[in-house]
């Protein structure tokens, strides 16, 4: 008799009703509290993945929960045929945080957020002559045709070729080869400051820096996809802060809204007001309860000084794993609370479904690389129940079959 029968149930649904675009997904999940989850048959996990670095406040938080009911009790929708006081305490709220001048867009999610940054990319080129835009290897922007074009990814973006935007693509990391793609043809340049689906690979110290002085030389805009670091996850609002550099348009989405959808493409300067009116929109991006949901997830984020947690419990996280000595485990590499423990051998999958054996959901991002990036919530006695088990994980992950 099958050890988990609700799974094997909603599984089979799954895989009948929806598109198999995310396959079988492995744990079916019922509800959750703190860093706690539990699946359809009654199993707790820990969750050190947070629906992929989304759950900043982990789940059922009070803070959510009470600004969610109370903005649906309220007004639900507005459309943006009309303004309402979330979207707008929200985007005051974002710019102060980020500490320059500028003006935001809401989106719904992380790639229409880049959406609205590659049309902003090239209304401000219109006219100039300026016919390209470069993006990085291995970097991800999203699944919708323009943040899929600047996706360097072959295996995710060429079935979907062509896209009629001109991308090029420059290895991660490697300043002189940014200096060389980045010239006055150039209409923009978008990175991440870490490469997140790419395994949590930080740029190396100075290439920000570096990408900055070549935009501000070459007059091509500097896009910073914030997406999935951004909002506390590294310890620092934005991962961006650490380095001093000014971004011309930064893209946020994931964390942003503590689990509810909503991203945010905000220009800085005189890239706030690119757009005119009519020339770009959302139905429901910046929606009243996502505003709302995303207002709770900063205010708590400062009262709790949840920064301080994810450069600390990150840190005591990251340590342990490289204080481990085992076959399987090459070290760590990230920052705050958003790892990856990387491994000797392409065995990720097989420690992401040992991790969830022994009650810990982890993320099997690249196959040699395991991302870790639970709520920015999380305890010092979550990371060590991780640490106690990782051991045997690693053991079990070289042993089954993925
Ligand atoms: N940009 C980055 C850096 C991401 O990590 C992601 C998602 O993983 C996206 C964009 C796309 O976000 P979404 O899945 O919300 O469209």
């Amino acid at each position: 008799m099958s050890l988990a029968p609700q799974y094997d149930a909603w599984a089979d649904r799954f895989e009948a009703a929806l598109m198999p675009t995310y396959g079988r997904p492995p744990v079916a999940l019922a509800r959750g509290e703190g860093c706690a989850v539990w699946d359809v048959d009654g199993k707790r996990y820990l969750d050190f993945i947070a629906g992929i670095a989304v759950s900043s406040l982990g789940h059922a938080h009070p803070a959510l929960v009470e600004a969610v009911s109370r903005q649906v009790a309220t007004i639900a929708h507005t459309s943006n045929l009309f303004l309402h006081q979330p979207e707008v305490l929200l985007a005051e709220k974002l710019l102060a945080l980020l500490g320059h001048e500028g003006r935001v867009f809401f989106t719904n999610s992380g790639t229409e957020a880049n959406e609205a940054a590659f049309k902003l990319v090239r209304r401000h080129a219109a006219g100039t002559g300026r016919g390209f835009v470069v993006a990085a290897l291995d970097g991800f922007h999203g699944r919708t045709m323009g943040a899929l074009a600047l996706t360097g990814k072959a295996a995710i973006r060429e079935p979907f070729a062509p896209f009629g935007v001109d991308v090029r693509f420059v290895p991660y990391g490697d300043a002189a080869a940014l200096k060389e793609a980045v010239t006055d043809e150039c209409a923009g340049l978008f990175l991440e400051p870490a490469l997140g689906e790419g395994g949590v690979v930080p740029a190396p110290d100075g290439y920000l820096a570096a990408a900055r002085e070549i935009c501000d030389a070459t007059g091509a805009v500097f896009v910073l996809d914030e997406i999935q670091s951004g909002i506390g996850r590294t310890g620092w609002w934005f991962a961006h802060a650490r380095d001093d550099v000014r971004p011309d348009v930064l893209t946020l989405a994931k964390g942003l809204g503590g689990g509810l959808p909503i991203g945010a493409c905000i220009g800085v300067g005189e890239f706030g007001t690119t757009f005119d009116k009519s020339e770009h929109g959302s139905t429901f991006g910046g929606n009243p309860v996502a505003c709302a949901a995303a207002l709770a997830v900063l205010e708590t984020i400062e009262r709790d000084d949840l920064l301080g947690n994810a450069a600390t419990i990150g840190g005591e996280l990251a340590d342990g794993i490289a204080t481990l000595s085992h076959p399987l485990l090459g070290g760590v590499r990230g920052r705050g609370l958003w790892l990856a423990a990387v491994l000797t051998q392409p065995r990720a999958a097989a420690v992401q479904a040992a991790a969830q054996d022994a009650g810990f959901l982890v993320n099997a991002v690249q196959p040699d690389a395991v991302r870790l990036a639970p709520p920015l919530v999380v305890t010092i006695t979550e990371v060590q129940a991780l640490l106690d088990a990782f051991p045997a994980i690693l053991d079990a992950g070289l042993e089954r079959e993925a």
